[in-house]
This record gives structure tokens, C-alpha cells and sequence, in this order.
């Protein structure tokens, strides 16, 4: 598409915070297994049907006091919380590429956030946000960065099959579940993005995020047990992101 690259910038950075305000919205609603398409349409306390005004992402909140202007229920805290972090990943995908792949960036950094929150609060990683971002990644690597169709293949297939054989060898020998099953769905999704070279980078990352999660909650003298769960789903979209944004690791040495 010919648009300028201020444009697409633009775009970007504008539309994080209504996308945050929907990301809310369906961690909220995937879970609970309730409709989520269109969006909030009324308030959970009253049902007084929200107005656009309501609707306003960061503003509504701030100038409501994330209370409903009717009935005073609290609007949950996630909805600001999101609308900032949405708009600090547009923001951040301006800063990081130009032109259409700010966006697709932005995308990318958005759908992982979703699954991180969903992955953190319920343990689960739906198939139906998985399976989606495979296909934009694989579109975003083909259109985007002029990738042949067997990048994206390979990189969804290597993701996946390695982690299912990490689940695979841990239930032989431990003879219970230490992945989630969505695990290696997510990393066969996110191998369409990096390419199948990204993914050691990803598992990398996600290795040495989870640790220091581990590490802090040792230091802060929270009883650890050895088969505390922890989300791997969280962990591995960070390091997604992290790979998508600074490039493999061995090419980053290399620079
Ligand atoms: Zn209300």
C-alpha cells in the first residue's frame, strides 16, 4: 500500500489505546466463555447502555475516575492499564520499524499482550488467538518481508513440533503435564514471524524471563515448590517480541 510512512506511524500509535480498550473486553470475555464481538455495551453494575463518551480509551477512564458516571461501579482497572500498554507497543513499533511493518509490529506486540494476560490470569493459550496469529505471520512474511512461503511453514513447524517433544519427553518421564497444551501452538505461531532461525532467540528469551521470575520469588522469600506452575505462554511472548524487535540473537553477536 502507498502510504507514507508518517502515515502509517500515525495510524499505529492512534490506534493502540481502542485496541487496548478491546483487549480488555475479551480477556475478560474469552475466559468467561461470554459473547465478545462489537464491544462494551453497558455498564456490568447499572446496564445503563455506555455512550461514546464513555467509550473514550485513557480519557473516559481518567475523567470518570474509572467509576460508571451512573451507578459508580468500578470499571475494571484493566481497561487503563491496557488502553497505556497498547499505546506504548504502537509507540514502540513506530520507534522500532517503518511503514507498514510499524503496524504489523504493533499488531504482533497487541496479540501477545492478549495472550500473556490470558495466559497469566487462566493458565490457557485459546486456539482461537493462537491459530490467527500464525496465519498473520505467515502473511506479514510473505507480503511484508518478501520471505518465500516455506519461511513462515518451516518456522510454524519447528516451533511447534519442538515443544511438543519438550512435553512429549517431560510426561514420559515425569509422568505428568509440564506444558501447557497451547504452548507449542503459541511457538509454531510465533516461528511464522521469526522464521524458524528466531525461535532459539525466542525460547532464549522466554527461558531467561521465566527464571528471573523464579529467582525474584525465591529472593522475596515466597515458598516456591517444584511443581509451581508457572505460565510459559507469558514468557514466551515476551520473548517473541523481543526476537521480532532486536533480530536473532546470533545475528545480533554478528553486528
Ligand atoms: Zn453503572
Amino acid at each position: 500500500m502507498q502510504l507514507p510512512t508518517i502515515a502509517w506511524s500515525v495510524i499505529t500509535v492512534a490506534l493502540g489505546p481502542f485496541v487496548g480498550s478491546f483487549l480488555g473486553l475479551l480477556s475478560l470475555r474469552l475466559p468467561a466463555e461470554r459473547p465478545w464481538a462489537a464491544s462494551r455495551s453497558a455498564c456490568d453494575g447499572c446496564g445503563r447502555k455506555l455512550t461514546p463518551i464513555d467509550l473514550v480509551p485513557i480519557l473516559s477512564f481518567a475523567a470518570l475516575r474509572g467509576r460508571c458516571r451512573t451507578c459508580g461501579a468500578a470499571i475494571p482497572k484493566r481497561y487503563l492499564l491496557l488502553e497505556l500498554a497498547c499505546l506504548v507497543i504502537g509507540a514502540w513499533s513506530v520507534v522500532a520499524f517503518p511503514g507498514p511493518l510499524s503496524l504489523a509490529t504493533a499488531i504482533l506486540g497487541w496479540w501477545l499482550l492478549l495472550l500473556a494476560v490470558i495466559d497469566g490470569e487462566h493458565f490457557w493459550l485459546p486456539d482461537r488467538l493462537t491459530l490467527p496469529l500464525g496465519v498473520v505471520g505467515a502473511g506479514v512474511s510473505i507480503i511484508l518481508l518478501d520471505e518465500p512461503f516455506t519461511t513462515p511453514l518451516i518456522g510454524a513447524a519447528v516451533g511447534f513440533l519442538s515443544l511438543w517433544l519438550v512435553a512429549l519427553l517431560y510426561r514420559l518421564l515425569r509422568g505428568r503435564e509440564g506444558l501447557g497444551g497451547g504452548d507449542p501452538r503459541l511457538l509454531g505461531a510465533i516461528g511464522t514471524w521469526t522464521g524458524w532461525t528466531g525461535l532459539p532467540s525466542v525460547v532464549l528469551w522466554a527461558g531467561l524471563a521465566g527464571l528471573s521470575v523464579a529467582a525474584a520469588q525465591l529472593v522475596l522469600r515466597r515458598k516456591v515448590a517444584l511443581d509451581d506452575r508457572l505460565p510459559f505462554g507469558v514468557f514466551l511472548a515476551i520473548g517473541a517480541w523481543l526476537t521480532w524487535w532486536l533480530g536473532p540473537l546470533h545475528t545480533l553477536l554478528a553486528r
